[in-house]
C-alpha cells in the first residue's frame, strides 16, 4: 500500500481539523466540504479500501471497530437526532481519489437519491 495523504494526517505530519479519535479511528473535516458538515473517518490500521474487508483473512473485529468508529463520530458531532449520510467510495469505479479507506459523513443539507 502506498503512503497517502491520510497516512500523513494520521501521523500528524500534515494538519487536519480532528473532530473525533479513539483507539481505532481518526475523524477529521474534509478540506473541500460537500455539505455543512463533511467529515472523513479513517481506520488507524491502514487499509486501501473496503475490498480489504472482503478477504477471508479480514477480521470481523477490525471491520466492526471501523463501522463503530463512524457511528461514534456521528454521535460526537451531534448528528444522531437529525441524521446523516455515509459514503464509502471504493476504487476508481467508485470514485475514490485517496487510496486509504475512509467513510464520508455528510449532514446539514438535503440529500437526493440516487446520488450523483
Ligand atoms: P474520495 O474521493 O477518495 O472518497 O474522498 C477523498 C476526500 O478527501 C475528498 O472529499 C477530498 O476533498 C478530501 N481531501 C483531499 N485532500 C485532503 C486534505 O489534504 N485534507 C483533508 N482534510 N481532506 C482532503
Amino acid at each position: 500500500m502506498e503512503d497517502t495523504l491520510f497516512h500523513k494526517i494520521l501521523r500528524r505530519e500534515i494538519p487536519a481539523d480532528v473532530v473525533f479519535e479513539n483507539d481505532d479511528v481518526l475523524a477529521f473535516r474534509d478540506i473541500k466540504p460537500q455539505a455543512p458538515t463533511h467529515v472523513l473517518v479513517i481506520p488507524k490500521i491502514p487499509r486501501q479500501d473496503l475490498r480489504n474487508f472482503s478477504s477471508p483473512q479480514a477480521s470481523d473485529k477490525e471491520v466492526g471497530k471501523f463501522l463503530k468508529g463512524v457511528a461514534l463520530t456521528a454521535r460526537a458531532l451531534g448528528l444522531e437526532d437529525h441524521g446523516y449520510r455515509t459514503v464509502l467510495n471504493t476504487g476508481a469505479g467508485g470514485g475514490q481519489e485517496v487510496p486509504y479507506l475512509h467513510a464520508h459523513i455528510l449532514s446539514g443539507r438535503k440529500f437526493t437519491w440516487p446520488p450523483g
